[in-house]
């Protein structure tokens, strides 16, 4: 019998079961979606604090209940290292989502019915740069540039071109599934020559920011919004971060504008992953995150298999599966029948729907706060393609689904008790 530290919901076996499952899935999967990652102990403990009872609605020292004293610490914990992280001069660490805090960045500088300029959700935007369905494309008029059909990069000239043909209000520069690091410096160039605001997106690449691996938005765009459970590995939620300038209308915008009370319990738990990020065995985890998301990227090519853009900056890759004859559904369903965890992901100009996709999103955050290495991330890219290449194989799956038991069973999760 497997403890864990759920046994304290033994009260309701249905929810309890769900989230042991779901805890058995974690530990014995080999887990290699992009935006994902595994919080420490200390940020678990947060979140699941008395924190979530309390109602604070307002910002620390200017609250509208009361009782917020310890709450008010906590908040300017958040803010204070995050500061000391990002080095901008004014952070809301209230938004309850990357979601909301794009949403706030819009409303705060720009009006209903304006233009916007993202990258297409298929070459690796957000739905929140703009699709039609989300309230980014309802709220305003969007328009797209994408990457260059032939190297898989941002063309920046084209870029300036696009932002000249449609004159956006803002430019939107952020991904979801671009492997190289982003110019915010040119970003800014091209804002300012058409008059428009930089709103820079870097819910992916937080982290590899913070340390300072690849370079910062910060001092070029004019707001700055990030998730904080990708790669800065701390609780589920949203930031935003500024000038003195824009401080005011990015806070009205959060609160009264579009959230209520604050989530204090993961706003504690920001502060907490926050502070983990100060540290330098933080700064060694980044390296290694960039190291073996490069490594897998060296092996996929190896294989002879093409890699989006040739390789990767950061902490994620693109692989084309249509060179193997296989959609992207079918290669996510493959992997995930021996544990592998991926997301299917249209490549650039993808013959293909984003239900059915050419390619598959692999990022290395995950797996590398569990341990591994570039070893373990050459093995796995290796496995990738030995079960690609053989997706129906039943002697390949079973061989592999051994493997990955073997090895998740020697790199524990971090916040749970071990097996
Ligand atoms: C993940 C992501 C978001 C949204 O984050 P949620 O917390 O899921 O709302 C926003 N922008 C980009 C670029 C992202 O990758």
């Amino acid at each position: 019998m497997v403890t864990t530290a759920i046994d304290v919901l033994a009260a309701d076996p249905e929810v309890a079961d769900a989230i042991r499952n779901e805890e058995q899935r974690q530990r014995f999967g080999i887990e290699l979606i992009a935006s994902e990652n595994f919080v420490s102990a200390a940020v678990l403990r947060a979140v699941g604090s008395v924190l979530t009872n309390k109602y604070a609605e307002g910002y620390p020292g200017r609250r509208y209940y009361g009782g917020c004293e310890y709450v008010d610490v906590a908040e300017n914990l958040a803010i204070d290292r995050a500061k000391q992280l990002f080095g901008a001069e004014h952070i809301n660490v209230q938004p309850h989502s990357g979601a909301n805090a794009n949403l706030a960045a819009y409303l705060a500088l720009i009006d209903p019915g304006d233009k916007i300029l993202g990258l297409s959700l298929a070459e690796g935007g957000h739905l929140t740069h703009g699709l039609a369905v989300n309230f980014s494309g309802r709220l305003f008029e969007a328009h797209f540039y994408g990457v260059d059909q032939e190297t898989g990069l941002i063309d920046y000239d084209v870029v300036l071109q696009r932002a000249k043909e449609v004159q956006p209000r803002a430019i939107i520069a952020g991904a979801s599934a671009y492997s190289r690091a982003l110019d915010y410096e040119r970003f800014r160039e091209i804002t300012d020559e058409v008059g428009a605001y930089l709103f820079a997106d870097i819910a992916h690449p937080a982290g590899l920011i913070a340390t300072g691996l690849i370079p910062t938005s910060i001092p070029y765009a004019h707001v700055t919004t990030t998730t904080t459970h990708k790669t800065l590995r701390g609780p589920r939620g949203g930031m935003i971060m500024t000038s003195e300038e824009f401080a005011k209308p990015i806070d009205k915008t959060i609160f009264p504008g579009i959230q209520g009370g604050p989530l204090m319990h993961v706003i504690a738990g920001k502060a907490v992953a926050f502070g983990e990020a100060l540290r330098p065995d933080y700064r060694a985890y980044t390296k290694q995150v960039i190291e073996n998301a490069g490594a897998m990227s060296d092996t996929f090519v190896e294989r002879g298999m093409k890699v989006i853009s040739g390789g990767t900056d950061t902490h994620l890759l693109l692989l084309d599966v249509d060179t193997l004859g296989l959609s992207g559904k079918q290669a996510e369903k493959a992997l995930d029948k021996v544990g592998i965890t991926v997301n299917k992901n249209t490549i650039p100009g993808d013959p293909r729907p984003p239900t059915q996709a050419s390619g598959i999103r692999i990022g290395s955050p995950a797996v590398t706060t569990r341990g591994f290495g570039v070893d373990e991330s050459r093995w796995v890219a290796n496995l990738i393609v030995d079960i690609l290449q053989q997706p129906e194989d039943e002697r390949v799956l079973a061989r592999a689904h051994e493997e990955v038991l073997s090895v998740s069973g020697r790199f524990p999760l971090p916040g749970l008790p071990s097996v």
